[in-house]
């Protein structure tokens, strides 16, 4: 079933009542991704800086969690100490991460400190020493250590992401399936779809119309000639593969009315099987019950495990409705999966911003990677653009010379 916003829930977040903060603590990595829009300039911020972040974080922003980035922020030296210091002012810390660096040892001391879980990035477009030229299947080996190493020491959130790019669009339903088969110790998956501009095709202006060197940004390349992938697309695909897949939340463009720039659901299933998925109503229970019972609006599950409760929805979502006459059928055809964990694993969508003709970007709506700079709030996937040229580029496609 293509996506259509009547069926999904908006997702009711904004500027200043939003469920993540995006804190950087370093712009520096120990590898380097394909889709990456950040560079090495400035190396790690202080902790007192970190720290005054994550309070303006808490005055403005109302966040559920503190998602940790970078660059890599497992490098960072303090990363023990900012943990501890989130959770002790009950914000869910969560490490985005490449996995590098982490390490069991460093594991058990982030969890000590109050880790709520990790978003690990891993796709076949990095850098990746001793991973390199794999497919996304093969990554799937790679994703599992991790998964793996967290779930031995238990009680952690982990999400897999990776970036779309055209040429392993085809592979989503490998990781699809990988996660699936994992639904005991990955929580999540998202797919990213891949963005650039290029200098052979666009010019771009600073806010006082003078030309820029494009080429100055990480997320500029020379030359892209595939078609982008969207998010409706991934959406598709991952219901061909999984058809009692359904989203459940979506938000919209900034500019476009049509967009679908997040979109997420979450499967109901065991280990053997899936047996479906939430829809809209539990989606909005969700996030307006968690916002009436904790005062924030929901990203991440502090107890990963939500189990057969999301089955008390039945009566009012008649996507958890389908799920459960799923599992009772399976449950008289094999009466031992009675007894099998459920499990719910949260599937998401994120469709990078879409430059338009006039030079703008259309930007994901309430962006919910809103990171800080300079005392202020900005979307993180351009915050290179401020910190080379001062603010937000316009980019526009360049006048074709008459050749004739
Ligand atoms: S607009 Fe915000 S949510 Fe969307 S890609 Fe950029 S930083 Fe992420």
């Amino acid at each position: 079933m293509p996506l259509d916003k009547r069926d999904l829930y908006r997702f009711p977040w904004s500027m200043n009542d939003n469920p993540i903060a995006w804190l950087e603590v370093t712009d520096i990595c120990n590898i380097h991704c394909e889709g990456c829009y950040r560079q090495h300039i400035s190396g790690h911020k202080t902790f007192d800086e970190v720290k005054e972040e994550v309070l303006f974080f808490k005055r403005w922003r109302n966040p559920d969690n503190v998602s940790i980035a970078g660059g890599e922020p497992l490098i960072y030296p303090h990363i023990v100490d900012l943990v501890a210091f989130i959770s002790q002012l009950g914000i869910k810390p969560i490490i985005l991460t490449n996995g590098m660096a982490l390490k069991p040892e460093l594991l058990r001391e982030l969890k000590r400190a109050g880790l709520a879980g990790f978003t690990i990035h891993i796709d076949s477009h990095q850098n990746r020493p001793r991973w390199q030229d794999k497919s996304e299947a093969d990554l799937n080996a790679l994703r599992e250590q991790y998964a793996d190493m967290i779930a031995e020491v238990g009680g952690l959130y982990v999400i897999f992401n990776s970036t779309v790019y055209p040429s392993t669009f085809h592979e989503i339903p490998d990781v699809l399936r990988w996660g699936q088969a994992h639904i005991d110790r990955v929580h999540g998956l998202v797919f990213i779809t891949y963005r650039t501009a290029t200098t052979g095709d666009h010019v771009a202006t600073d806010l006082t119309d003078r030309e820029v060197e494009l080429e100055k940004l990480s997320y500029v390349r020379e030359s892209f000639h595939e078609k982008f992938v969207t998010g409706p697309e991934v959406h598709d695909l991952i219901q061909q593969h999984s058809p009692d897949f359904q989203a459940a939340g979506y938000l919209g463009g900034t500019i476009r009315h049509d967009s679908f720039k997040w979109v997420a659901g979450a499967m109901i299933g065991s280990r053997r099987q899936m047996y479906g998925s939430i829809g809209k109503q539990t989606m909005e229970l969700a996030q307006a019950g968690h916002h009436l019972l904790k005062g924030t609006y929901l990203a991440y599950l502090a107890e990963a495990k939500i189990g057969r409760k999301v089955f008390f929805m039945w009566p009012w979502d008649p996507s958890v409705r389908r799920a459960a006459r799923q599992w009772w059928r399976d449950i008289v055809r094999h009466p031992g999966h009675l007894f099998d964990s459920i499990y719910v694993q949260s599937i998401g969508i994120i469709q990078a911003p879409d430059l338009q003709t006039d030079g703008r970007a259309d930007m994901c709506d309430s962006c919910p990677d809103i990171t800080i700079y300079n005392g202020e709030f900005i979307n993180s996937c351009r915050m290179d653009e401020y910190r080379l040229f001062g603010g937000l580029l316009s980019v526009v496609e360049r006048q074709k010379e008459n050749v004739s």
